[in-house]
């Protein structure tokens, strides 16, 4: 008999917000699909997990976007998201269903969940991860181990954790680290209801407002066109923002601009910062160190602006200026602006 027997395929939470699934999930029910090819031996499959009220309707989008099954528990307990309610159902479909893998974004409700769950269920979770895969050894002996790569020691080292000891195999992913698979409308799957038994329906926190700290649209990881000001920038930070505003996009940082006190910690791009992936990154005086390039490197189309032509970001670009921002900005937006 199998070690962790009952145990089995690749469960993914679906985060939503008022219907609207977060990119995420999908993100990682297309790596899921991978991980899956590559032990077909093992018979498992992508099941998607929805939370939340009158979402029901939602459950063949996330087929369509690769899950085999989509467990759906639709209540109106959990129609906004709240740690309580969430928790129980979700330890609740895991008791239930028995995942082998259980993986959720490390947004900010993934991260308040997913421990919580894994501390119910006295499962191990690997938190804030970059890179998962199967160990295909053990898959000879009946085994999907899930190898969790994340950044450690303030990003100077990668760890590659395991979890041999306790199912589910839990682990919080890093949003946009993974491409999200194209869709498909003609794939089928099964939808499963699930019913969690509440114990207590009295909320032990309610919540009164809801305040959106984005409402000015700093959420670099949304923004369809990001200029990267990087240390050369930082005389040109007010003209930058401008050229953003006017194209529609945002200004992120490097580590270097934060450091010096020129940009919040949250528009940091890179290892220790958000990893995007616009469809235009224009980066201007940054000098293209790993640790940068690490988070903005798929991107859909680079322009780098730079006064030294040896600079590495010209490695990475698909076009490159070597100049000075002041004078290359205004002829590129003139172009682009054209486009
Ligand atoms: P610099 O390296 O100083 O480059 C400035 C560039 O601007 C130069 O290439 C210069 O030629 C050009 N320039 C100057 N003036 C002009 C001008 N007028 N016009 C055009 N070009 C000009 N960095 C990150 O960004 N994100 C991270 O998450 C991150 N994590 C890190 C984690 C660790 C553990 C370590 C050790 C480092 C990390 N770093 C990170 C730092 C990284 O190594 C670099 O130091 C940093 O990215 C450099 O930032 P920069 O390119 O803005 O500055």
């Amino acid at each position: 008999m199998a070690k962790f027997d009952g145990y089995k395929d690749i469960y993914v939470f679906v985060e939503q917000k008022d219907g609207n699934i977060a990119d995420v999930g999908y993100e990682l029910i297309s790596e899921a699909r991978k991980l899956v090819a590559s032990m077909p031996e093992m018979g498992f499959n992508v099941v998607g997990v929805l939370l939340g009220s009158g979402i029901k309707d939602k459950a063949g989008e996330v087929i369509a976007h690769g899950a085999d099954k989509v467990i759906v528990v639709d209540d109106p307990l959990l129609k906004d998201y709240n740690t309580q309610f969430y928790a129980d159902a979700l330890t609740q479909v895991v008791n239930e269903f028995k995942p082998d893998s259980f993986l959720t974004g490390a947004t900010v409700e993934g991260r308040d969940l997913a421990p919580r769950v894994a501390a119910r269920l006295n499962a191990g979770l690997t938190a804030d991860a970059t890179k998962i895969a199967i160990d295909l050894d053990k898959v000879k002996d009946g085994e999907a181990l899930l190898l969790v790569t994340r950044p450690t020691f303030g990003g100077n080292l990668f760890g590659t954790i395991v979890c041999p000891n306790t199912r589910p195999q839990m682990a919080t992913i890093r949003p946009k680290v993974f491409d999200m698979a194209p869709v498909d409308e003609t794939r089928t799957g099964e939808v499963i209801e699930f019913a969690p038994k509440w114990e207590t329906t009295e909320p032990e926190v309610t919540i009164l407002e809801v305040e959106p700290k984005l409402a000015e649209g700093i959420d670099i990881t949304k923004a369809d066109i990001l200029i990267g000001a990087g240390r050369g920038a930082e005389g040109s930070l007010d003209y930058l923002n401008e050229v953003a505003k006017e194209l529609g996009g945002e200004v992120c940082a490097t580590r270097a601009v934060v450091e010096d006190g020129f940009a919040d910690k949250a528009v940091q791009v890179g290892q220790t910062g958000k990893t995007v992936r616009p469809t235009l990154y224009i980066a201007c005086g940054i000098s293209g160190a790993v640790q940068h390039v690490a988070g903005m490197e798929k991107s859909d189309f680079i322009i780098a602006i730079n006064r030294d032509p040896e600079a590495e970001i010209f490695k990475i670009a698909n076009l490159g200026y070597v100049g000075k921002i002041e004078e290359v900005m205004p002829l590129l937006v003139e172009e682009i602006k054209k486009a």
